[in-house]
């Protein structure tokens, strides 16, 4: 995902969040300080989220594809052998868990598996 391409879908993404908010709030005209903070900060955590995944997906590819040659073994050195991608999961500070699907390595000297980067 280029840089274009992030701009476009977080923009109809927070396109969505406002609009979507705009209308909760018409169905709920009394809804207390409380309630509108709560919708508000949900409504953001699934931007927030997207907004994460897609900028970590983002780096670990320019950082496989600029490093592909040597993209190497933290431990001894030897060259990765890419494994396809795999899914991992990580953790926001706020508590979300966002999957990423990253490129996959396994160093064929120890066998260790890895995710470049981290
Ligand atoms: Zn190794």
């Amino acid at each position: 995902m280029n840089g274009d391409e992030m701009r476009k879908r977080w923009s109809v993404m927070s396109e969505e969040v406002i609009s979507g908010m705009a209308e909760w709030r018409q169905q709920h005209p009394k809804a207390t300080f409380r309630e509108i903070e709560e919708e508000v900060d949900k409504r953001l955590s699934v931007l927030r989220v997207r907004m994460i995944s897609d900028a970590a997906i983002s780096s670990a590819q320019a950082e496989w594809e600029q490093g592909s040659r040597d993209a190497v073994c933290p431990n001894c050195g030897a060259k990765l052998v890419k494994k396809g991608k795999k899914k991992r999961k990580l953790q926001t500070r706020g508590g979300q868990e966002v999957e990423l699907e990253r490129e996959y390595g396994v160093c064929p000297r120890c066998g260790q598996g890895i995710f470049p980067p981290r």
